[in-house]
C-alpha cells in the first residue's frame, strides 16, 4: 500500500501541540480560493516550474525520455499528457527551477522518517500530524499509519476539511489524539462560491464527530472579502454550542502561497481576498472568549 505525499515537514509548530512532523497528502475534494497548498489539490504528481530560476539552458528538454518538454518564447513548457513524473529533468536542472510535487511512500517509509524526531516530540508534547490536501481520502494508508504511530507512543493529529464519508473519520478516531477540523464559511452559498462545494457534509460530520471524539480543535481561516464578518462568528458560535470544542485557532489569511500558483500555472484570484486587520482578528477572538472558548490567533 502506497500513498502520494508531497511534503514531510519537520519541526512544524503550527499544526497541533508541541514540535511536530506534518505529513502532507496529495488530493483534496475542495478548491478553496485561498488554498495555501495548491500543489495538494491534484491527487496525482505534478511538475512545478519556477520561471525566475530558469536560465533556459535546455537541459530538461535534452534529458526528458518522454519528449514532454519544449521551450517556447523563453518559457519551458511541459506536456502533462506525456510527462510520467520520472524526475529526470529535476535532477539535471542545476538552478533548481523544476520540482516534482508528490512522491509515493509506504507506511513503513513514512514511519521510519517521522520516528527520527521522536525525542523532540517527547520533550515538547508534540507528535505527528497528517494533513494535506485531505489526508482521509487515502484512508487505508492513514489509518494504518496512525495505528503504527500509536503503537510507538507518538501523539497524533488529523487535520481534516471534513468533506469525507463519516466512516473515514470513524475509522481514524481511535488512533487520533486530536482532530484539527477546518471550518471555513457558515453561509452555504458563499461556501459554494469560495470553496467550490456545499458545507452541509462538513457541518454534519463535525456534529457526528463530536459525539465519538472528545478532542476537536477548530481551525478557522479568516479572509477579508470572504468571511471576515461578525455574522460568520455568531453563526459559528451558535453551531458549535454543544459540541465540546476544546480550542479554536483563528488563522488570518495571507498570500504567502501566491508564488506556488505561478509555478503550477494556476490562476490566483488575490483581488478577491485581503488580510483581515489585527483589530478585527482580536474582536473575533474576544467573541469566542466571551463564550469561554480557548482561542489563539494563528496556528
Ligand atoms: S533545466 Fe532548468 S534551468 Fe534549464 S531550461 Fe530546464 S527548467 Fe530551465
Ligand atoms: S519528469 Fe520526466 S517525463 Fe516529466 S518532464 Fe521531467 S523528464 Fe520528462
Amino acid at each position: 500500500m502506497k500513498a502520494n505525499i508531497f511534503n514531510i515537514q519537520k519541526f512544524s509548530v503550527h499544526d497541533g501541540p508541541g514540535i511536530r512532523t506534518t505529513v502532507f497528502f496529495k488530493g483534496c475534494p475542495l478548491k478553496c480560493l485561498w488554498c495555501h497548498n495548491p500543489e495538494s489539490q491534484n491527487p496525482k504528481k505534478e511538475i512545478l516550474y519556477d520561471i525566475n530560476k530558469c536560465v533556459l539552458c535546455g537541459k530538461c528538454v535534452e534529458v526528458c525520455p518522454q519528449n514532454a518538454v519544449r521551450i517556447e518564447n523563453n518559457v519551458v513548457l511541459t506536456d502533462k499528457n506525456k510527462c510520467n513524473h520520472c524526475g529526470e529533468c529535476v535532477i539535471y536542472c542545476i538552478p533548481g527551477a523544476r520540482q516534482v510535487a508528490g512522491k509515493e511512500y509506504t507506511v513503513d517509509e513514512v514511519l521510519k522518517e517521522v520516528i527520527k524526531d521522536k525525542v523532540f516530540y517527547e520533550h515538547s508534547n508534540g507528535g505527528v500530524t497528517v494533513s494535506g490536501g485531505e489526508p482521509l481520502i487515502q484512508i487505508d494508508f492513514v489509518e494504518e499509519l496512525l495505528k503504527k504511530l500509536k503503537e510507538n507512543n507518538i501523539h497524533t493529529a488529523v487535520d481534516t476539511c471534513g468533506t469525507v464519508n463519516f466512516e473515514n473519520l470513524q475509522r481514524v478516531a481511535p488512533y487520533t489524539d486530536v482532530f484539527l477540523y477546518d471550518l471555513k464559511i457558515m453561509d452555504d452559498e458563499k461556501h459554494k462560491e469560495f470553496v467550490g462545494s456545499s458545507n452541509k457534509l462538513i457541518l454534519e460530520n463535525l456534529k457526528r464527530l463530536s459525539q465519538i471524539h472528545n478532542n476537536i480543535n477548530l481551525r478557522m481561516i479568516i479572509v477579508e472579502g470572504v468571511n471576515a464578518e461578525e455574522k460568520h462568528i455568531e453563526e459559528t458560535l451558535k453551531f458549535i454550542k454543544d459540541l465540546g470544542i476544546k480550542k479554536i485557532n483563528l488563522l488570518p489569511y495571507h498570500d504567502i502561497a501566491k508564488h506556488k500558483y505561478k509555478k503550477l500555472n494556476m490562476f490566483y484570484e488575490d483581488h478577491k481576498m485581503k488580510k483581515p486587520t489585527e483589530e478585527k482578528m482580536q474582536a473575533f477572538k474576544e467573541m469566542f472568549e466571551s463564550n469561554n472558548y480557548n482561542v489563539k490567533i494563528g496556528g
